[in-house]
């Protein structure tokens, strides 16, 4: 952990500056087919209790037989967090009761889980690169789900997700302000889908943060921190964390002392409240499932897992900046996800890379914003898109022109050099014609001429007015030579 303070995140309270401080517990269903213990689907969206073995519905002498997908892909994340990967690891029993948990405990690892510690790097908007540890990474199943909206006077069980493998990710307090918390949770599901071990739909809940919140004076040992539980989307951990802060600060500001408890968050009203204190905290009783042996894994099963990982968000970030020349930034805003990253290649592939990346950069993730799509939808097509950035390269269109043409390939379809052409939106390069507009332009303004003569700024209007006439296809240079010539400036 840093010990300086990163002062420009110091939050003013009346009293003095703060330092927030913030760890994750990032719950994250791990991609396979089958249950952690059971081959019942995992499939999303079935009818309830459709998915669900006799294992997952916990049946008297039933017994959970791992699934090794699930402990590779858990490996595959460990790697892809540069974690040490643990060759013996264990399951154990977590004791509760819930009315959707029908063991009566989740099997879950405690002591020893099957990745330690490793790492997670951001590098932030205002260029600033931050290491976020890793404390490790265990296997647990998943819960079923109550239902408490379908009948007036039941509540309801589906036991679909019971069982289902789940990988929990859980940071250092290493975090220093909302905006780093989401930045590592982006990171976080950016490297989970390269590696294809979650997808990380927040919506479905397939990636779910348990954040923990706590303030402190720069320099001090940490306060006691609160525990935000299960907030599901980027947007809820920032605010959620923003005004656990406040709160924090204002109850000590005024004299009193954080009690360390569990807290939810109410995306409604934008604050956190108290669910339960440390007092009635469960004691889980955990110990070592006598259903299962240790987890063993081979060094050689570990190599052959890592020497099949696919280029990851940080390796292709330091490609792209050293291969193309991109800001780190603008770098990793196009590695994000993999979809983009693959269109931005096809895009810069034998044009300039600076103008691909700021045509997708702002272009594209603009347009696609605008309809809330994503890469993969696209209307227009990498192709498509650097056939127009070639057109301009080439001088056949102007940037300007280029945005048009962009507009009609996304609306209409088509290539972009027969929209050029049926549409004759080529560029006038041609300087008679060119002349022409001006003189016409120059003869009937005399008192503007006279005015750019002392003004030179001046000469603005009249190449806003030739754009114009000429349909905004004059070639900005050429225009900008003859006026010059003919206003004699
Ligand atoms: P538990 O298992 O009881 O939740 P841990 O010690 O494993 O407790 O911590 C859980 C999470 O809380 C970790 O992500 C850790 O980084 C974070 N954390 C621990 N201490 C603090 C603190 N003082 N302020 C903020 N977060 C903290
Ligand atoms: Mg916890």
């Amino acid at each position: 952990m840093t010990a300086t303070a990163r002062t420009a995140k110091l939050l003013k309270g009346s009293t003095a500056d703060w330092e927030v401080v913030i760890g994750l517990e990032v719950h994250a269903q791990v991609n396979s087919k089958a249950k952690l213990f059971s081959g019942a689907s995992t499939a999303f969206g079935g009818e309830p209790n459709s998915h669900v073995s006799l294992v997952d519905a916990a049946m008297p002498g039933m017994l959970p037989v791992i699934n090794g997908e699930c402990v590779r892909q858990a490996i595959r994340t460990g790697l892809g967090l540069n974690a040490k990967i643990n060759s013996k690891s264990v399951f154990d029993r977590k004791n509760y009761f819930y009315p959707d948990l029908p063991q009566g405990y989740q099997i879950s690892q405690y002591k020893s889980p099957v990745v330690g510690e490793g790492e997670v790097v951001l590098d932030l908007p205002d260029g600033e690169r931050v290491t976020v540890g890793i404390e490790r990474l265990h296997l647990e199943q998943d819960a079923g789900k109550s239902i408490h909206d379908q009948n007036p006077t039941l509540s309801l069980v589906d036991l679909n997700r019971s069982g289902v493998a789940l990988m929990e990710i859980v940071s250092k307090p290493d975090l220093r302000s909302s905006e780093e918390a989401k930045a590592y949770v982006t990171k976080l599901r950016s490297i989970l889908r390269y590696l294809g071990t979650c997808d990380g739909d927040m919506e479905k809940g397939n990636l779910r943060a348990d954040v923990n919140v706590s303030v402190r004076k720069p320099g001090a040992p940490l306060g006691t921190r609160c525990e935000i539980k299960n907030v599901n989307s980027i947007r809820f951990i920032g605010q959620a964390i923003e005004h656990e802060a406040r709160r924090q600060i204002e109850v000590i500001e005024d004299g009193g002392t954080i009690d360390q408890e569990t807290r939810l968050f109410d995306p409604n009203r934008g604050e956190t409240r108290s669910m339960r204190s440390k007092e009635e905290a469960h004691d889980y009783r955990y110990f070592p499932d006598p259903d299962l042996l240790p987890l063993e894994v081979s060094e050689k099963e570990i190599a052959a897992l890592k020497a099949d990982l696919p280029e990851l968000p940080d390796e292709k970030k330091t490609r792209f900046v050293k291969d193309f020349g991109l800001t780190v930034y603008d770098s990793d805003v196009l590695v994000t996800e993999r979809e983009t990253a693959d269109f931005f290649e096809i895009v810069a592939s034998g044009r300039d890379a600076k103008t691909a990346a700021n045509w997708v950069i702002n272009e594209l993730f603009g347009r696609l914003n605008k309809e809330g799509k994503d890469v993969s939808s696209s209307p227009i097509s990498a192709n498509q898109l650097g056939a127009i950035l070639d057109l301009m390269a080439a001088g056949t269109i102007s940037g300007k022109i280029a945005k048009d043409v962009f507009e009609i390939t996304w609306t209409e379809g088509g290539e972009p050099a027969d929209i050029v052409e049926n549409r004759g939106l080529k560029q006038v390069t041609d300087t008679g014609a060119i002349e022409k507009i001006v003189d016409d332009i120059v003869s009937k303004n005399p008192d503007k001429v006279a005015d750019a003569k002392t003004n030179p700024k001046a000469i603005g209007w009249f190449v806003g007015q030739a754009m114009k006439a000429s349909g905004g296809k004059a070639n900005p240079q050429t225009l900008n030579d003859i006026l010059r010539h003919k206003l004699g400036l």
